[in-house]
């Protein structure tokens, strides 16, 4: 799982926190003063973190949203949860590896290596396979002609490689 936006918050409150009270430190020695008190620090950190991260969250997917919000593969990265602006913060901010931006979902510990190529994620149990709709080699998830947690994970959004005809079948072995 992708670490929560409240826990990302709060990093990053500690960080802009640590930045204000070096500062706070440095003024009120070299002025000899009291000036800055740690609670009034604490304060201005959240307020920075929700302001500044606020309005670049707010550009980072309007932006996004404007160039790719009709890109299927965009938008089967929203519907797994996937954000933009949060996906994109450095370690410090979001500790998430690669895997966990891009899908929301650890791999599998397997004793087979996935070709590097084998770009796509198992709905199921988040393996990398070399199909988007396939058999799991890890779970054996679609074996059975089921693509529920496809559609529940990325919803019903045609994947650019897949081809209309294939697309109806799948939906039709779904239905029916
Ligand atoms: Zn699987």
């Amino acid at each position: 799982m992708r670490t929560s936006r409240f826990k990302i918050f709060v990093r990053a409150t500690v960080i802009v926190f640590i930045i204000y009270m070096m500062i706070a430190w440095a003024w009120n020695s070299m002025t000899n003063s009291n000036f800055w008190k740690p609670w009034e620090m604490a304060i201005a950190a959240a307020v920075s973190v929700l302001f500044y991260g606020g309005f670049s969250w707010f550009v980072t997917n309007f932006g996004m949203g404007l160039f790719f919000g009709r890109n299927p593969e965009y938008r089967a990265y929203r519907n797994s949860g996937g954000d933009p602006f949060f996906d994109s913060l450095p370690w410090l901010f979001n500790p998430d590896s690669e895997t966990v931006r891009q899908s929301g979902m650890v791999e599998p510990d397997t004793d087979f290596v996935p070709p590097a190529s084998w770009q796509f994620h198992c709905p199921q149990c988040n393996a990398r396979v070399q199909h988007r709709v396939d058999v799991c080699w890890n779970c054996r998830y679609g074996q059975d002609s089921d693509n529920s947690a496809y559609f529940d994970r990325y919803g019903d959004v045609r994947p650019p490689e897949i081809s209309e005809e294939k697309w109806a079948e799948i939906k039709e072995r779904q239905n029916g």
